[in-house]
C-alpha cells in the first residue's frame, strides 16, 4: 500500500515538472528552428484558450535569466492591455522580446529594437494584431490628440488600403457600431489581419476577417 502510494505520489510529481515552463539558454535557443518557435507559441496560445497555463518559478526563473536572456521571439503588438503577449501565449520570463506601441505600428526606434533582437537569435518576429484596437479606431476616426496624431498618421495607409467605413449606419450605441473592411482587406494592414492566426484567437474576442470595430 505504500508502495502505490509512493508510485502515485511520483507520478504526480512527474506531471507537475512536465507542466513547468523550462527557461530558454543559449543551448535551446540555438537549437530551436523557426517552426518550433511558431509551434511553440501556438502550443502556449492553446494552453491559454484552454485555462490551462503551466506554472512559472518566477523567482527561479528572476535567477536563472540574471546572467544573461534568449528569447526564441519577439512579438511586435499594442499596448491595449487586453493582449499581453506573455499571458496570451503563455510564455514566461526570458522568452520573448515584446515591443509594444499603440497600433502595432513601428518607427526606427522599435525597429531598432528588433534588429536587436534579431542580432541575439531569435528566431521568430510576430507581428500581432487584435480586434476593436483603439489605435486603429482613432485613425479611422481621424482622431487628433498631441503626438498621438503622427503615430496615428502611420495607421491610416493601411485604413484607406482596407476601405474601410461604417456599416451598415451608425447605430444607437457607440459600442455596438462594427466597422468593415471591403472585400479584399489590403494585406498590408498590420493592425488589422486579413486571416485569423489560429494562435492568436482569443475566444470570442476576435470577430470576423477584417472587422476594426
Ligand atoms: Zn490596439
Amino acid at each position: 500500500m505504500r508502495h502505490r502510494a509512493a508510485l502515485l505520489s511520483l507520478l504526480l510529481c512527474a506531471v507537475a515538472s512536465a507542466a513547468t515552463a523550462q527557461v530558454m539558454t543559449a543551448d535551446s535557443q540555438g537549437k530551436m528552428t523557426p517552426v518550433q518557435a511558431l509551434d511553440q507559441l501556438r502550443d502556449g496560445n492553446a494552453r491559454f484558450l484552454a485555462n490551462k497555463p503551466r506554472t512559472h518559478d518566477w523567482p527561479k526563473t528572476v535567477a536563472a535569466t540574471s546572467s544573461g536572456q534568449f528569447p526564441f521571439a519577439a512579438v511586435l503588438s499594442c499596448m491595449d492591455s487586453r493582449v499581453p503577449p506573455e499571458i496570451v501565449f503563455d510564455q514566461g520570463i526570458g522568452d520573448l522580446f515584446s515591443v509594444r506601441v499603440a497600433g502595432n505600428v513601428v518607427d526606427e526606434d522599435d525597429l531598432g529594437s528588433l534588429e536587436y533582437a534579431a542580432k541575439s537569435g531569435v528566431k521568430l518576429i510576430v507581428v500581432l494584431g487584435h480586434t476593436r484596437c483603439g489605435a486603429v479606431h482613432g485613425a479611422i476616426d481621424n482622431v487628433e490628440l498631441g503626438n498621438l496624431t503622427a503615430l496615428l498618421g502611420k495607421i491610416k495607409p493601411s485604413v484607406v488600403a482596407a476601405h474601410c467605413s461604417d456599416t451598415p449606419a451608425r447605430s444607437a450605441s457607440p459600442r455596438s457600431r462594427r466597422r468593415t473592411c471591403a472585400s479584399p482587406c489590403a494585406t498590408s494592414a498590420p493592425a488589422a489581419p486579413t486571416s485569423r492566426p489560429p494562435w492568436t484567437q482569443a475566444r470570442s474576442s476576435w470577430s470576423a476577417p477584417c472587422t476594426t470595430w
